[in-house]
């Protein structure tokens, strides 16, 4: 118990020494340099799309799917109240409108039924998030995006690796979106990815992401592009991080095994739940506690025991820019974020520290 209890702290080792030295060497530290194809190729392989594109972050990706579409002013798109703020804030980039729907009090997902109450003839997406690793119900919103024609991006930042019907998330909508965050399942320091089995906008996302440059005509730009491309030396953590993603999957759900296990009898401590044909990343160990303690109390107590813990997200409509959105009371959402909390899930953990973590909330509750 003596080493420290992280949240959700990168781990990394010498393979990841190893290919940033390998990149050093070369040169190409910049946005060209051979660890980007390979490292985007290996990553569609392993999700199980046509093609992979990295960019800067996984705002970045969320930003670039909604432009590939054409979303802009007046269009609006549909996306859970609690998420991360990085959801939402590129729909604003845009000039679009975001559309706050409740979400599932089980699983803390994105719920169809709401989703298909809150279509209007401007819904141009659907924003569904894989909510700390855990697959939203796909079915559910497949039908619905059918039925409507209306594009799912997913948000699936948080979820790399986790599956429903045994499909990986980031393979069902036309655009998807990963993050490469610190503080995510992998990591290369900052960095996003798109994932797409459509070839012409994967390709035509490559092109903007990179000034919109028309190489074949030297510096002549057709459209107005970005600059969101990922560097190589990213490209290089990434490519050690991808081939020791299965070790940190195996952890974080070991992880969360460890923990049900051993809260299995407090009965007030209930899980974010997985629907039955899924299997979520467990980035994050999610619970509600419904004790007469408050959530913060509980944090404090914990933290005296060197537990860090982390609220859920704010429901997104309490921030300034977001009230205005409001068009509910969001009732399951708002319930999540005053009773829930996220557990140590750090794959640099040891399995001894996480049973201590269990032992602990169990004598705080
Ligand atoms: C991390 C995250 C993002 C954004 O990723 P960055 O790489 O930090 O830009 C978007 N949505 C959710 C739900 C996230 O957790």
């Amino acid at each position: 118990m003596k080493n420290e209890i992280l949240l959700d702290a990168p781990n990394l080792g010498e393979l990841e020494k190893e290919y940033l030295i390998k990149c050093i060497d070369s040169t190409f530290v910049s946005t060209a340099g051979p660890f980007i194809p390979e490292f985007e190729e290996k990553f569609a392989k392993y999700v199980g799309t046509k093609r992979a594109v990295s960019v800067q972050s996984g705002t970045a990706a969320l930003y670039m799917a909604l432009y590939e579409l054409g979303i802009g002013p007046g269009d609006e798109v549909i996306v859970p109240v609690i998420t991360f703020i990085a959801s939402v804030n590129p729909i604003m980039y845009l000039g679009a409108t975001p559309v706050f729907v409740d979400v599932d009090p089980e699983t803390w997902n994105i719920d169809p039924k709401e989703v298909e109450k809150a279509i209007t003839k401007n819904t141009k997406a659907i924003i569904p998030v894989h909510l700390y690793g855990n697959p939203c119900d796909m079915d559910g919103l497949m039908y619905i995006s059918k039925k409507y024609g209306i594009p799912i991006i997913e948000d699936a930042t948080e979820s790399l690796g986790a599956t429903y019907n045994g499909k990986m998330t980031g393979t069902f909508g036309i655009l998807n979106a990963f993050s490469f965050n610190g503080n995510k399942i992998m990591t290369t320091g900052g960095g996003g990815m798109i994932t797409t089995n459509d070839e012409e906008k994967a390709e035509h996302i490559k092109f903007l992401i990179n000034q919109a440059r028309d190489a074949s005509r030297g510096y002549y730009h057709p459209e107005i592009g970005f600059n969101y491309r990922m560097t190589n030396l990213e490209a290089s953590l990434g490519l050690a991080q991808l081939e020791r993603l299965e070790e940190f999957l195996n952890k974080k759900r070991r992880f969360a095994k460890i923990y049900m296990e051993n809260l299995q009898d407090v009965k007030e401590i209930k899980f974010q739940k997985e629907y039955e044909n899924a299997e979520s990343s467990w980035w994050l160990t999610s619970i509600k506690i419904n004790s007469d303690k408050s959530i913060s109390e509980i944090q404090s107590e914990l933290k005296e025991k060197g537990i860090p813990t982390r609220r859920i997200f704010v429901p997104i409509v309490e921030f300034p820019p977001y009230q205005k959105f409001k068009t509910s009371n969001y009732k399951n959402a708002y319930e999540i974020y005053e009773r829930g909390l996220n557990l140590p899930s750090s794959t640099v953990n040891g399995y001894d520290s996480i049973k201590f973590v269990a032992e602990e909330l169990k004598n705080v509750i």
